[in-house]
């Protein structure tokens, strides 16, 4: 590449005038992070992204984008390096992530600096980033090995048949991630697939791509060599082609829409992916709830991360008997919600991430209204407090003719509907073409589990919202229905990074006639033999 075009790949802070940054980032840190991004030396010179600040909407920095050929240049190296990092014992790669999470707790202030920054959400929210991929990183050292360890199996003639089962790596791991928690789904999927023995590239968010630099600075600080983690700013349509040609498997999480082209790309190169995709999830509320825990779950639920949270609560039912209190008590919680665009770690809701969230969020409200549903709190955006901020809204009266009634809206709102039975709960939450994540508040545990077991719902939370079962990180996450396929975290979130091998090994007796003996003979042999083996518990 010549010298011009690579001034022309330099990033840059801020549009001709610095940008305001939070107290623990610099500009000189931005610019570090942007040249971590992996751009072949030779290729062509692509886009540059305007990375954008929804507090303010100013720009804070512009990077350059990758290209496909960028692409290709990173599979290449990281396809060589990991074949040294697979050799490595399994208590080395873990040693990467225990260091991983130690740095994670103390560098904590400058990631929330960032993902605040970039991302335009309330601290509490941004904390939770960081929370989860010190928790991801720690599960995964400690109990990642039972899950992709070689195992004895039993084989076709005791004694005489030795198997075993590896999981061996599958080779370069792809993940794209969404914006709306740009470091944990930027990080938190490549660990298991590292741990495994995989070499991985992530192709972050063209929205916020600076959190999953630093998750990259921090991983290659914390002994990861560089070669085995690649990240590549740019847009999904321009790199995703690229990407599905080169990856071995694919973890995808964003829409449904996305999910789709990266499943019919993997089904054509007969590669694995997992989807982690929307969701449209519902919260049921029992006549027997604790109300004032009932409230407070359904404000966190439906108005974390201003609602981009693609666990978060957009439907909630309410029993008949309840339902009035219930409206009006949350109503009221949702008017006094604290918005602000800034640090303060008690501003409650942050502001939404783009201007086209925006568009979608007011255009569901928008229609809503116009058919006939009832405002109880909210319903309109706040440019008041910042220029991507929407009110907390709490909507009555929705029909299904709106489009928010069926479609994720992924903002701050929701639609309340009364109900009389529980096999109606279960019906009308069942109603959707998602089955992501799925809420249920009752003071009667086993009434709870009994309807949970009913609701077609990848994670079920009993009174709580959603981070009981996204924070219980031994347990499988992810969506049933248009939600996605293949689950994270658990012993299922670092296996589907590995391909399952056989190897059995035949002792003694070949699996043939003896020298001498008749084929019929033998087959009688056979036929004995399983019945016997039916017969004898030890041996079935
Ligand atoms: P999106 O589908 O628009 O984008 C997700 C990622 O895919 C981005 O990196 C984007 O650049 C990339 N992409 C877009 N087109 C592509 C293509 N043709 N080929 C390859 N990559 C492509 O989603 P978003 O707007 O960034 O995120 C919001 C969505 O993500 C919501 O629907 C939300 O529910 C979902 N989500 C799901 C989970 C989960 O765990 N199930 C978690 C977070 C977000």
């Amino acid at each position: 590449m010549s010298d011009a075009a690579l001034d022309l790949r330099q990033p840059s802070v801020g549009d001709g005038r610095p940008p305001a940054l939070p107290l623990h980032l610099s500009g000189e840190r931005l610019l570090d992070l942007a040249r971590r991004a992996t751009l072949d030396p030779e290729g062509p010179v692509g886009e540059m992204l305007a990375v954008k600040a929804p507090f303010s909407g100013e720009v804070v920095a512009r990077i350059p984008a990758a290209t496909p050929q960028d692409v290709r240049y990173a599979f290449e190296r990281a396809r060589e390096a990991q074949r040294r990092w697979a050799d490595r014992p399994f208590h080395e790669r873990a040693r990467v992530l225990v260091r991983l999470h130690d740095l994670v707790l103390e560098r904590k202030d400058e990631a929330i600096d960032l993902i605040q920054l970039e991302g335009g959400k309330a601290r509490k929210d941004a904390f939770e980033e960081v929370l989860d991929v010190a928790m991801v990183a720690r599960y995964y050292a400690y109990h990642g090995e039972g899950a992709v360890d070689r195992e004895p199996r039993r084989g076709l003639l005791p004694a005489l048949t030795r198997v075993e089962v590896n999981h061996l790596p599958k080779g370069v791991v792809g993940v794209i991630a969404p914006w709306n928690y740009p470091l944990t789904m930027a990080i938190t999927d490549a660990l298991p697939a590292l741990l495994a023995g995989n070499a991985v590239v992530v192709k972050p968010s063209e929205i916020t791509p600076f959190s999953a630099l630093l998750a990259a600075d921090w991983l290659h600080a914390a002994g990861l060599p560089r070669d085995l983690l690649h990240v590549l700013p740019g847009d999904g349509p321009t790199l995703g082609p690229a990407l599905m040609d080169e990856a071995d498997f694919v973890h995808f999480t964003g829409s449904t829409a996305t999910g789709r082209i990266i499943a019919k790309a993997a089904a054509e190169r007969l590669i694995g992916c997992s989807l982690e995709l929307g969701g449209k999830n519902a919260m049921v509320v029992l006549d027997d709830a604790d109300l004032d825990a009932a409230v407070e779950g359904a404000i966190r639920g439906t108005f974390s991360n201003a609602g981009q949270l693609c666990i978060s609560i957009e439907r909630l039912y309410v029993q008949r008997g309840i339902f009035r209190e219930f409206a009006d008590r949350l109503a009221d919680r949702a008017s006094e919600i604290r918005m602000e665009a800034g640090y303060a770690w008690d501003v409650e809701m942050g502001s939404l991430v783009s201007q086209e969230q925006l568009n979608k969020v007011t255009a569901h409200v928008d229609d809503a209204i116009a058919k006939g549903a009832t405002v109880l709190a909210g319903g309109a955006p706040r440019p008041d407090v910042g220029p991507l901020f929407f009110a907390p809204t709490v909507l009555e009266g929705v029909t299904p003719d709106m489009d928010l009634a069926r479609e994720e809206t992924f903002g701050p709102v929701v639609s309340l509907y009364p109900f009389d039975s529980d096999a109606e709960a279960v019906r009308l939450a069942n109603d959707s073409e998602y089955g992501l994540n799925a809420s249920v508040w009752s003071r009667n545990a086993s009434r709870a589990r009994h309807l949970a077991r009913q609701l077609r719902a990848g994670t079920v939370n009993v009174n709580e919202a959603y981070a009981a079962a996204w924070a219980s990180t031994d347990a499988p996450m992810g969506g049933m229905k248009a939600s996605g396929l293949g689950r994270r975290h658990g012993p299922e979130g670092i296996r589907k990074y590995t391909e399952t091998q056989t190897v059995a090994e035949q002792r003694l007796v070949p699996l043939a006639p003896l020298p001498g003996m008749a084929v019929e003979a033998f087959a009688k042999t056979l036929l004995t033999g399983l019945r016997i083996v039916r017969k004898l518990p030890g041996l079935r």
